[in-house]
């Protein structure tokens, strides 16, 4: 008599509406054989760019929060956390696991975002929904397994290690380990952001061997840089470009987002200065409420290995930004936010776009909509709108995106490539182009067997062979939210070959 198989039971449902890049939140849904569930979240984050994209905020869509058994957090961008308190506004009951620096850099975050909420009519949450979710905040060192508890405290038979991945400080890659009794594991990977490396770190983000090697079942990766390779990078313009407008006697004003970008444009004009490429006679000047904070807490971060990186002759700037655009001398300052149309990058650049001794240095990311890709899109001369004001370009402006925090595509390639056995790869967090892009390199990848794109209607139902079907995304909640028909068969390639592991993984 053949040797049956008896069919695995345990299976999980994965589900993120997101479409493009803000707006992280993806829901999992692990079913066991005898039908309890357990539901994580994946991040929650805002919606930011366009005003369409923000106004989908203060919604929970398909998420039910009283539900919810417990979230992970990959990291502090506000993209990733900015809706972390509306779960407790909805009734969310559960722990927040995250790093400790992410706690660190996010509770300022979410507090200065609270701030900005309360001057709205209908704020999205309020102090009480915040005070909530930080209570719920739990630190989980990196490289350890954890066992989550459900919403009745109880072991879940589901575990989580963060690893560590320097797209931020306090960043991390999640693996999740969805152990069923009598049953073989399984695994699922949510990579976040994630980047090789950054300026404050000395290490490389290094995948342990264990994650490495055994199979994943279903693994979420980002592909924010699908289409940048890079061969095409520009290195060292922020540099050159300071160099050049300070020798013309212009002052400049870089707008930059709060949360390491500010702290990276300090750093760079620090090595400036180290380097005598910038005089220190040029006082260096910050304004950002979140930007100031976080800058303070950066040395106190672990995942900081440069503490001391402030330039010298630097001040915060002060209450009276009209003193400041209209001064004599030449001055650098860093401000937020980063796309200029928030914070007091807002007023500034409003005041100095008509002027001919400044120039208006975009560090980051500009979306289409913003005031950043106005200003860089209009010629000297032009007349146009700049948050209100209604002026005529003569400052230069300029931008780098040199500073990104994402990985290349060869090193989304070779960061995918290194793990022995993925069942089941979808590429989220980018547009679609920059998704397929990445699709169309690990279709070839033969540790892969399977590779697709969220395009933010389908949900993904797994078990421990990887994909056992897609479904359109029908309505809410995730349980009866997929259709009953597959919209498409899967197939197991089984590409990646993998011993027949013991019924039990390996321990942790
Ligand atoms: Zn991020
Ligand atoms: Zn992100």
């Amino acid at each position: 008599m053949g040797r049956r198989r008896s069919k695995p039971k345990a299976y999980a449902t994965i589900q993120s509406v997101q479409e493009d890049v803000t707006g992280s939140r993806t829901l999992v849904v692990i079913t066991f054989s005898n039908g309890n569930k357990f539901r994580l979240l994946v991040d929650c984050g805002m919606y930011q760019g366009s005003v369409e994209e923000y106004a989908k905020n203060g919604s929970l869509g398909f998420i039910n929060a009283e539900l919810i058994d417990a979230v992970l957090l990959t990291h502090a961008h506000v993209d990733h956390s900015g809706q972390i308190p509306l779960l407790y506004a909805n009734g969310a009951n559960c722990n927040v696991y995250m790093s400790q620096d992410t706690k660190r850099i996010c509770i300022p975050l979410l507090e200065n975002t609270c701030q900005i909420f309360a001057q709205d009519n209908n704020p999205m949450y309020n102090e009480n929904d915040l005070n909530r979710a930080i209570h719920a905040f739990e630190t989980i060192e990196y490289d350890e397994w954890v066992e989550l508890k459900n919403l009745m405290n109880m072991p879940s038979g589901v575990s989580v290690k963060f690893i560590r991945n320097e797209h931020i400080p306090g960043a991390a890659s999640i693996c999740v380990q969805v152990s069923p009794e009598n049953e073989e594991s399984f695994r699922l990977m949510f990579s976040g952001d994630y980047n090789m490396s950054n300026a404050f770190s000395n290490r490389i983000t290094t995948m342990p061997e264990d994650i490495k090697k055994n199979p994943i079942a279903f693994f979420m990766m980002e592909a924010t840089y699908g289409r940048k390779t890079k061969k095409n990078m520009v290195v060292g313009k922020f540099e050159n470009d300071v160099e050049k407008y300070i020798g013309m006697g212009k002052s400049i004003i870089v707008t930059a987002f709060a949360n390491m970008r500010m702290q990276n444009c300090l750093y760079l004009l620090r090595q400036m200065q180290d380097k005598g490429t910038l005089s220190t006679d040029i006082p260096i000047y910050i304004d950002g409420g979140m930007g100031e904070a976080l800058t303070n807490i950066w040395p106190i971060l672990n995942t900081v290995d440069i503490k001391d990186f402030l330039p010298q002759n630097f001040h915060r700037a002060s209450t009276d930004k009209k003193k400041l655009i209209d001064s004599e001398g030449q001055f650098i300052l860093v401000t937020t936010s980063g796309m200029g149309n928030f914070g007091p990058s807002k007023e500034y650049l409003s005041m100095a776009i008509s002027k001919d001794n400044m120039v208006i240095y975009f560090s980051g990311y500009v979306s289409n909509e913003s005031t950043a890709r106005r200003i860089i899109d209009a010629k000297l001369g032009d007349i146009l709108d700049v948050n209100g004001a209604i002026k005529e370009k003569r400052a230069i402006s300029d931008y780098t995106e040199e500073m990104s925090a994402h990985a290349r595509a060869e090193d989304l390639q070779s960061f995918i490539e290194q793990f022995h056995c993925i069942r089941t790869l979808v590429w989220n967090h980018g547009s679609n182009t920059s998704k397929l892009a990445m699709k169309e390199r690990s279709d070839k990848m033969e540790n892969v067997d399977v590779s697709t794109i969220n395009d933010g209607k389908i949900a993904f139902k797994v078990d421990k062979d990887g994909l056992v079907k897609e479904f359109t995304i029908v309505s809410i909640p995730v349980e009866k939210s997929i259709s009953k028909q597959p919209k498409r068969a899967p197939k197991r390639n089984k590409k990646c070959k993998t011993t027949r592991r013991n019924k039990r993984a390996t321990g942790y």
